[in-house]
């Protein structure tokens, strides 16, 4: 089914880039439609606890009441938000048409790609079954699991450093596991977790194999150690009943393969110079889809401002999409 009706904007994806493009294109009157997704409304941040580091919040907030904020926000300029992911994308041409999990085909005259990225998986063979079974990719979804027992946390970096210090208020050991020979997390979550009582850094450290065993109640395996090695080949079997992988986050760019140009290094979204055009005409892209290097909050809204900047200039100078069509 398809709707008649041409949106002057689409915004795919509601992390703090799409939430912030749902703002500005709201105040300009534009009417912007978010798809916000099924499962994940909110992004990144709707899985983590405080906030230290977003401007305007002097004690900090968390994740989920800064993404509320965002949403009531641009629902406030008018907004329209639909909990529904986007399946297909159509861009090319002055009419985009975006598929939708509501089976909707909606229509637009351009379109903001503001899509996230997805978790990093460490590639191991038992990695995906173990899934809610001990692993976890998100600690502030599923550390409570872990009251008094023993953890590990993949990774050197902010993401990996936070879930540690996150678990320690339930876990009695974090095992932190680092490939490097030093954390690359900020120094001032490095400092906090190197100090912290209850977390032991194992530099140098890979997951080998995850050892797991059947489950009491018959619902399939759950993880109930590791086996670690280093990089002198010594090999180490620490008793875990929890594994948390925070190994960074690769762009969600499924939605545009073959459709949009994307960097030969990152996989992100290309966008020329500071602005958020693609390669396609009326396609805009913003926030983590298009950042290998900075990834935060505050420059993922930073960037969802310039593509609806981007946006409105764009459409005030091209002509009505009805119009364009007819010529084409
Ligand atoms: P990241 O900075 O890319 O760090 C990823 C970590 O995982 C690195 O230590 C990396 O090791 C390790 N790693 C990657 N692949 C691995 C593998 N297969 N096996 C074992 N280890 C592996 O990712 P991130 O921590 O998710 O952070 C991403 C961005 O978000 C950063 O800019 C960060 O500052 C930001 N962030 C900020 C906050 C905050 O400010 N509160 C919180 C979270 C994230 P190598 O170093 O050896 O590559």
């Amino acid at each position: 089914m398809s709707e008649t009706h041409i949106h002057d904007v689409i915004i795919i994806g509601s992390g703090p880039a799409g939430y912030t493009a749902g703002i500005y294109t709201g105040r300009a009157n534009l009417k912007p439609l978010i798809l916000a997704g099924m499962l994940e409304p909110g992004g990144e941040l709707m899985k983590t606890t405080a906030v230290e580091n977003y401007p305007g919040f002097p004690e900090g907030i968390d994740g989920p009441d800064l993404m509320e904020n965002f949403q009531a926000q641009a629902e406030r300029f008018g907004a329209e938000i639909l909990f529904e992911d986007a399946t297909k994308l159509d861009l090319e041409g002055p009419v985009k048409k975006v598929t939708a999990t509501d089976g909707e085909i909606y229509l637009a005259r351009s379109v903001i790609i503001s899509t996230g990225s997805a978790h990093r998986k460490l590639g191991l063979p038992n990695e995906e079954a173990l899934s809610g079974r001990g692993l976890s990719y998100c600690a502030t979804c599923d550390g409570s699991f872990f009251e008094d027992q023993e953890v590990a946390v993949v990774g050197g970096g902010d993401s990996a450093v936070e879930e540690a210090l996150f678990l320690t208020k339930f876990a009695t050991t974090v095992h932190l596991i680092v490939r490097g020979d030093k954390l690359r997390a900020s120094k001032i979550m490095a400092d906090r977790v190197l100090a912290h009582g209850r977390v032991r850094v194992r530099y140098e450290s890979e997951i080998a194999a995850i050892a797991s065993c059947a489950m009491a109640n018959g619902a399939g395996e759950a993880v109930v150690g590791i086996k670690t090695v280093d990089r002198s080949g010594n090999i180490d079997h620490v008793p875990v009943s929890g594994v948390f992988i925070a190994i960074g986050n690769d762009p969600r760019t499924s939605l545009v393969a073959g459709q949009l140009e994307l960097d030969r290094f990152s996989g992100c979204i290309k966008v020329m110079g500071r602005s958020s055009q693609t390669s396609q005409r009326g396609v805009f892209a913003a926030g983590d889809v298009i950042d290998p290097m900075y990834r935060q909050a505050i420059t993922a809204a930073a960037s969802g401002c310039v593509a609806a900047q981007d946006v409105e200039h764009y459409l005030a100078e091209s002509a009505p999409a009805h119009l364009e069509a007819a010529s084409a």
